[in-house]
């Protein structure tokens, strides 16, 4: 199409034959930038009527050509002679000089030279050559017009372009910024990078920090080196320019207002980062390495370990958080920004000025977890954009014992997964560590330019095995000849300074000798770390600390307020429709409040988070469908059928209240549970709930629960607040939407680590989720959450049980059932309670109690002692679920049954009833789940069949 225009125009002007091309890829270059052609045809094409822009994000073409084809017919005549001939030789030239220019900004990077070892294999370019544009050799003396490169210079030779462009793109930088379609931010990149050649020159005292920052860097390793042979540290040897990179960072984000910057890394070059940039006493970590850590809790090793400080910038001080990270690497990137969203959100901080998040990634993992391209994802998403993240690939060119391109990728670079958010990409060599710390000060100015994200990848190499006790060049045998060879970072930058008399030799010792002394004391190393932090930097976790969960909460609430809440909520502003089906819910609703209707499963819930925002605890929920529900029952976002626009009439409730967050997530479990995992460990102020589409969609998110959810308590010290709403309930919906695994979580409890529940009825979802807030334990709730239940005419509550009652881990027999006359106990949770009920009424079945176990996990034993012991005359007791046998609660919780069983009764042995063992969750078809339901139901309450 476009081909064919192209051809219509020019055959029926008179500019035809071989300016085709020229002209065509002259006014190419003016749709992509008229800054790009020399100025008289900026003019030229300047006259040709515009197509309406507003119309159209991309300039379409085809109208601006065929006005053109008409306008050129007419005026290329009459231009002016001094315009030049189309058909110049120099013209044409010209515009390839332009077309050069656009090549290396666009693909320089692929002849920079990244590699500190040279081994990096880089594919031709053929866009590079003068060749390709049609120039040679014999132009590079001829004076061209410089278009937007920022040289300085409007005109000059042909070799000074080159060079220039050769300094700039092709040297030790490689930046990827053309993909960015933001014609500001391309702008900004090619300014700041060309007007130095991406080397900006550098004073002393500059340089001899750098310096210092690398012995640092260095000192350290060889230092655990000569003292810990052998031992794993997962040292930083070869990627040493880590150090000045990140101190860099912090004080240009400090000069920037940062008040906050939470680190996310895995183990590669921690031990440096947390003695050498977060100023952890070193006496700490040798006492790690000695062994004699305290055993407060479970701990973890100490390349995983997380550490707070405060350091001084001239911006002011500036506190740092290190995330505690588990082995899988790329976890912590959700966990890190979800920290960071709730800093910014405690400092109502819009932008993310004062709160940066910084993640620091190898590059296999990089490459290849999918969690990294989910967190891009995020970026710039209204529940979970954290005004950018300044990321950097520690890439040291092999991930464990895989360094081939076809093995560990498919992309050119690592680091191509961060172009789905069109991300700049600032390849820069290791060895060079001024390079380093320009593409650093771009970084850090382009996150606070524009508010996104932007990749360091910081080419290095690793001069050890994957770790201390690995020896690599089994698998690696040229690369480590070759590291062999290679001098350090520090020693080829030291040799540098003192070929150009920055510094002398005996300065570069002294500079080695004062930071082992400094080691050999054991004491800080970071200069600037603040000794007494300012403490109002981070949150107050005293209160939370050091409670039982059997601490009681108050979840009571007054009528009266309770009743005006709900009223309020039902006000939607002037001029806003509501859908019919959400009018008739509102409805309800109304009806609800008054006491004239039975209270259901979502005017309870969501009552629940307005009397809590009226109490002051703010409450944040995300996940797939939230604003409304997967099951709609929730509504707590309305839309105006008019235009669209949203409502939350939680969050308006009063100007007083506390905040109302409410967001439909990405389609994301895993990142988006790991942010809110985040956002719940740094804010215990706020109820953090994250709800799964379907429970089996939590699978998608396991390593958060594995790795942070239950065991970060345990592991780090770290309380976590998180409620996770799971629907689960066997309705025939199929082998994966019926269960959400209950079993793997309880497998996961013990030492009281997490709470699982499983709410029958609307008052108890609504003290359960005020309980969750109220009391200061802080420990992840997982819920079993229903969804016939929804909407079960059984499944009521009244408004006194609401604004009185509390959450009872156990209920009762609600039917006037005499315990005498009972011989048999069935107890059970969440939705099968109300088959076997509507069950035993329909049989009138007067000697089968059904008690109903609410909390799993911890396990209630005491309160369903206390209920069972009325009978006295139970001579069978059962555990009845919907799952099969190998999954629900059967297996991790019957010990727990059992032992209340036989403590009340030593001869009442517990029994099962409920489907067989089954490699599937559920049947897949409707017929066979309701049979085997009937037959659950049966076998439950001794009826034949
Ligand atoms: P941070 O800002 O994350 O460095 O946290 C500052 C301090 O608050 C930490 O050193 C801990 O003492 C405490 N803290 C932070 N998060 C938690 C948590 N989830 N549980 C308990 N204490 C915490």
């Amino acid at each position: 199409m476009h081909e064919h225009t192209m051809e219509q125009l020019w055959s029926t002007s008179q500019l035809s034959g071989g300016n085709v091309a020229y002209i065509e890829e002259l006014f190419e270059t003016y749709l992509r930038d008229p800054n790009e052609v020399p100025e008289e045809w900026r003019n030229y094409f300047d006259q040709l009527p515009r197509v309406d822009e507003s119309t159209s994000v991309d300039t379409p073409h085809k109208p601006i050509r065929e006005q053109f084809l008409l306008l050129s017919k007419n005026q290329h005549r009459s231009r002016p002679a001094s315009q030049g001939s189309v058909s110049s030789d120099f013209e044409r030239k010209q515009v390839q000089v332009l077309q050069l220019i656009n090549a290396y900004r666009g693909r320089g990077h692929q002849h920079a030279k990244l590699d500190p070892l040279g081994l990096m294999v880089r594919e031709s370019v053929p866009d590079l050559d003068l060749q390709f544009h049609g120039l040679s050799r014999a132009d590079l003396d001829t004076v061209y017009q410089t278009g937007s490169l920022f040289i300085g210079q409007a005109e000059a030779p042909l070799k000074d372009i080159v060079d220039a462009l050769e300094r700039t793109y092709c040297s030790t930088v490689g930046s990827e910024y053309m993909h960015i379609v933001n014609t500001v931010e391309q702008r900004w990149f090619q300014q700041r990078l060309e007007s130095v050649r991406a080397h900006p020159k550098y004073g002393e005292e500059v340089k001899l920090h750098l310096l210092e920052r690398l012995t640092a860097a260095e000192g350290l390793e060889k230092y655990l080196g000569s003292r810990y042979p052998g031992v794993k540290r997962f040292g930083l040897e070869g990627g040493e320019s880590l150090i000045p990179l990140m101190d860099e960072l912090i004080q240009r984000s400090g000069t920037y207002g940062a008040k906050e910057i939470v680190i996310g890394m895995a183990h590669r070059g921690r031990l440096n980062t947390l003695i050498n940039t977060l100023g952890k006493k070193t006496s700490d970590l040798f006492d790690e390495f000695d062994g004699k850590a305290s055993y407060q809790s479970h701990g973890d090793v100490k390349y995983h370990q997380g550490f707070s400080s405060n350091v001084m910038t001239s911006g002011g001080e500036v506190h740092l958080a290190l995330a505690f990270n588990p082995s899988h690497l790329e976890i912590v990137s959700p966990v890190v920004e979800g920290s960071v969203r709730a800093r910014q959100d405690r400092r109502k901080d819009k932008t993310g000025e004062k709160v940066v998040p910084v993640l620091i990634h190898g590059d296999a993992a990089f490459a290849g977890q999918g969690v990294v391209m989910e967190t891009f994802q995020l970026s710039q998403t209204r529940a979970y954009k954290t005004g950018g993240t300044i990321h950097i690939v520690i890439n040291n060119q092999v991930g464990f014992t895989t360094s081939k391109r076809e093995d560990v990728r498919s992309t050119e670079y690592c680091t191509d997964v961060a172009k789905i958010v069109e991300a700049p990409i600032l390849h820069v060599n290791g060895d060079d560590p001024e390079a380093v710390l320009f593409v650093t000060q771009l970084a850090v100015d382009y996150r606070n330019e524009f508010k996104k994200d932007v990749v360091i990848d910081l080419v290095c190499y690793r001069r050890r095995g994957h770790n201390e006790a690995d020896e690599p060049s089994g698998t690696q045998p040229l690369m480590y000849a070759k590291i062999k060879a290679q001098p350090t970072t520090r020693t080829l930058y030291a040799e540098r300074l003192i070929a150009e008399s920055t510094l002398t030799e005996e300065y570069s010792k002294q500079l080695e000798e004062e930071y082992r002394t400094a080691l050999d004391n054991g004491q800080h190393v970071v200069k600037s770390l603040v000794k007494e932090p300012n403490t109002e930097l981070f949150v107050d976790w005293t209160p939370y600390l050091g409670h039982e969960w059997t601490t009681k909460a108050d979840t009571t609430f007054d009528v009266k307020r309770l009743q005006e809440l709900a009223h309020q909520m039902q006000e939607i502003p002037d001029g806003f429709q509501v859908q019919r089906q959400v009018e008739k819910i509102m409805e309800d609703r109304r009806r609800m409040a008054a006491g004239a209707m039975p209270i259901n499963w979502g005017f309870a819930e969501v009552m629940a988070y307005a009397t809590l925002v009226d109490q002051g605890h703010a409450v944040r929920i995300t996940g797939q469908d939230v604003g409304r529900g997967t099951f709609s029952h929730r509504h707590a976002i309305l839309h105006n059928q008019k235009d669209g626009v949203a409502y939350s009439p939680i969050a308006n409730l009063s100007a007083d209240q506390a905040p109302f967050e409410l967001y439909d997530s990405l389609l994301s479990e895993e990142a988006v549970l790991g942010f809110e995992y985040g956002y719940a460990t740094t804010t215990p102020g706020t109820l953090v709930i994250w709800e799964a589409q379907f429970g089996d969609f939590a699978n998608g998110a396991q390593v958060v629960f594995d790795q942070f959810i239950s065991s970060g308590e345990h592991k780090w010290g770290r309380l976590c607040g998180l409620t996770m709403l799971l629907p689960h309930g066997y309705e025939g919906q199929g082998p994966e939407h019926s269960s959400a695994r209950l079993e793997r979580y309880l497998q996961l409890c013990a030492e009281h680590n997490v709470q699982i529940c499983v709410p029958s009825t609307p008052a108890q979802v609504y003290h359960m989720i005020r309980r969750q807030a109220i009391r200061p334990l802080r420990k992840p709730l997982v819920v079993m959450s229903p969804k016939s239940l929804l909407r079960h005419k059984l499944a009521t509550s009244t408004l006194e049980e609401l604004t009185d009652g509390r959450f009872r881990t156990c209920l009762d027999e609600i039917d006037q059932i005499e315990p005498e006359k009972v011989d048999r106990i069935l107890m059970c949770s969440g939705k099968v309670y109300y088959d076997l009920l509507e069950r035993r009424r329909a049989e009138e079945i007067d000697n089968i109690a059904i008690v109903r176990i609410e909390q799993i996990y911890p396990f209630p034993a005491k309160q369903l002692t206390k209920l069972l012991s009325k009978f006295t005359n139970a001579s069978e007791i059962y555990w009845v679920q919907e799952e099969p046998m190998n999954m629900g609660a059967w297996f991790s919780s019957q010990h727990h049954m059992r032992r209340v069983a036989e403590d009340l009764n030593p001869k009442l042995h517990l029994k099962y009833a409920g489907r067989d063992l089954s490699a599937s969750p559920a049947a897949g078809y409707m017929a066979l789940h309701l049979k085997q339901q009937e037959q659950l139901i049966r076998d439950a309450l001794n009826l034949a069949g």
